[in-house]
């Protein structure tokens, strides 16, 4: 079969690389050269809404997925006039705001943060009405990565966030503090088996993911069944087919929505080792229409990010647990270069060797 993915970053790579053992071939819509999916495909170097290159990239597909979330509406939209596109487009357009999918969430009964819409200096003051302080101020659009935000503690910050964002739409969220932020992730058929993976923990530096803990410590089964529900709900809500993350913040016993990413996502990417089946193999097992593989847990795996530059090598490769990933970029501040799964049968091993993972990355 022929997938055409739209993107062409890690992601993009990763699935190309569980794909091809399927016996799946891949075309890429990517702008950047040179791009991680290099070599993996023919890739189509254009910008996603240049008619004519979308016309070639669409050329005797099978159907589309996409790795990146930005993706112009109008081209998913010409895209679904001639092919299958999964996940479905609706989904798409409502990760792409976040009031739109905030909105979902209230509507569909997955708890979030208060939040308020801000087109205009007087709406921000009436957002703090709405939401309290503290706050965090964020770009409705484009904002990844902790990107497009600023957190507002107090009534002096207000003229300085306002001018960082002046002329975009934006959205005040209250500022939750949270125990710890939790991440899950499950897959749906187009028949609408759901598989989920087990509720993993991640840590966030600078807005960046920086780790991920799988299966989240001492989560217990309430949070668990809580967390999969609400991904459950939002899949169904959107007849889903593919592999949809849930980004989640624990408070207590609660749980809050932050945000949804309806691709394959950065704390999946543990899965790659430390599970049955990734994430990456899943979402195009699902988009294809073939069975679900399952996404059991091989044992207790931690996934660490390699940001901004890499650590040498061979130092990551004598800690006898570590799996690297590297996805081909150019050092860069703030960048994902790869990342680094350690395996091992017991937490405590793991631990022991995040440690030293630690130690390089620092
Ligand atoms: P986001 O781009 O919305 O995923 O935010 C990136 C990171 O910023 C999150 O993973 C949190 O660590 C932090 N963050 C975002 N929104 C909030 C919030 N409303 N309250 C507290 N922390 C937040």
């Amino acid at each position: 079969m022929n997938v055409g993915v739209l993107g062409g970053g890690q992601l993009g790579r990763m699935l190309a690389l569980a794909g091809r053992p399927l016996g799946l071939h891949f075309r890429f819509l990517e702008p950047a050269r040179p791009a991680p999916v290099d070599g993996l495909g023919e890739v189509i170097r254009a910008p996603y809404d240049d008619p004519d290159a979308l016309r070639r990239f669409a050329r005797g597909l099978d159907l589309v997925t996409y790795e990146f979330e930005n993706v112009p509406a109008h081209t998913v939209r010409q895209l679904e006039t001639s092919l299958p596109v999964r996940p479905p487009s609706a989904v798409l357009r409502t990760a792409q705001d976040r009031v739109a999918e905030k909105e979902a969430f209230e509507r569909l009964g997955v708890p979030t943060a208060a939040f308020h819409p801000v087109d205009s200096r007087s709406a921000l003051k009436e957002a703090i009405e709405h939401v309290g302080l503290p706050a965090v101020l964020k770009t409705r659009r484009f904002g990844y990565d902790g990107k497009g935000q600023i957190v507002i503690d107090g009534p002096r910050q207000l003229d300085e966030a306002w001018a960082a964002f002046s002329g975009r739409q934006l959205v005040l969220e209250a500022f939750v503090s949270f125990t710890r932020e939790l991440s899950i992730l499950g897959v749906r058929s187009p028949a609408g088996q759901i598989a989920f993976y087990p509720l993993v923990e991640t840590e966030h530096r600078r807005g960046i993911l920086y780790s991920t803990l799988a299966p989240a410590p001492l989560a217990g089964d309430g949070l668990e069944t809580c967390a999969r529900a609400h991904l459950r709900t939002v899949m169904e809500a959107f007849d889903y087919v593919g592999v949809l993350a849930l980004e989640l913040f624990q408070r207590e016993d609660e749980l809050l929505a932050n945000e949804m990413a309806p691709r394959v996502h950065n704390s999946g990417h543990w899965t790659l080792d430390g599970a049955c089946t990734s994430q990456f193999e899943n979402h195009l097992r699902a988009v294809v229409g073939l069975p679900l593989g399952s996404p059991e847990a091989l044992g207790h795996t931690a996934m660490v990010n390699l940001i901004g530059r890499l650590p040498a090598i061979e130092a990551i490769l004598e800690i006898p647990e570590a799996k690297l990933h590297l996805y081909g970029k150019e050092p860069r501040t703030g960048r994902k270069l790869g990342h680094v799964n350690i395996v091992a049968a017991d937490p405590g091993s793991v631990r022991a060797a995040l440690k030293r993972i630690e130690a390089l990355v620092a």
